[in-house]
């Protein structure tokens, strides 16, 4: 059976001699691991399009294991200027550690394949752009959640519905935040400030490359990062990023 498909490669792995194991998040079926035969020799024909960032045209085919084989590879977008700005790598690295934890085979997620392409190519002319990363990162983690189920309700209060208070806090159990009257809800709630729940709408009801002019207060922006950190911890259950350990160890 063969499939043609448009992805992102998400990781590129040693496999066996000359053979690389790639984790690849497809438009038509989700996230897959395929085998590239060869990859690894010098003249292979899918060196260029098999690399983390890599954004291709691949054909795959299933033989009787459950592994899919790659068979060709046309890449579109190389995303090469990532790599060159270690920010951008680190980050990019983190976005793609992220795909890979909510993905599924099999599953298509249709907008978070467009976000992570506009992400990517943001990150990828970053130079050219004036834009906060930090800010960025944001962005792409609340619609990330959002996309895979994940939304937090933060335009009212997750358990009552009522809106408009100025004490808020932040439920990683409940999803969302509360009013102070059902801060009884979860003792473990965070404390959260009005403009913080304000940004959090804002970057989930626009679109990514919208928000490249807004300017965000470092203070406002670390409130908001603890607060989805933890929340993704609580229900990706995904509690450490590689490229993240990388970042704090410069
Ligand atoms: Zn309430």
């Amino acid at each position: 059976m063969l499939i043609k498909t448009e992805g992102f490669v998400l990781k590129n792995k040693k496999y066996g001699e000359t053979d690389s194991m790639l984790t690849i998040f497809t438009r038509k079926i989700g996230k897959i691991n395929a085998i590239a035969k060869g990859a690894r020799k010098p003249k292979s024909t899918f060196l260029a399009g098999i690399q983390p960032f890599c954004y291709s045209d691949f054909v795959f085919y299933k033989g009787k294991s459950s592994l899919y084989n790659l068979s060709q590879c046309d890449a579109r977008e190389i995303f090469y200027c990532i790599r060159e700005d270690l920010d951008a790598l680190t980050y990019g690295a983190y976005l793609l550690e992220l795909v890979e934890a909510v993905t599924n085979e099999g599953q298509t997620n249709n907008r978070l394949f467009n976000l992570l392409g506009k992400t990517l190519s943001m990150l990828a002319n970053k130079d050219q752009k004036d834009f906060e990363l930090q800010t960025v990162v944001r962005a792409f983690e609340v619609n990330l959640l959002a996309y895979s189920g994940f939304k937090p309700h933060v335009h009212s209060c997750v358990n009552c519905n009522q809106s408009n208070f100025k004490q808020i806090k932040f439920s990683h159990e409940e999803g969302g935040i509360l009013c102070p009257k059902c801060f009884t809800v979860d003792p473990f709630a965070s404390k959260i400030s009005e403009t913080t729940v304000r940004l959090a709408n804002y970057l989930l009801n626009k679109d990514i490359l919208e928000i490249q002019k807004l300017k965000v207060n470092e203070a406002l922006n670390n409130e908001l990062k603890l607060i989805l950190k933890k929340y993704i911890m609580v229900h990706i259950n995904k509690y450490q990023f590689k490229s993240l350990d990388m970042l704090d160890k410069l």
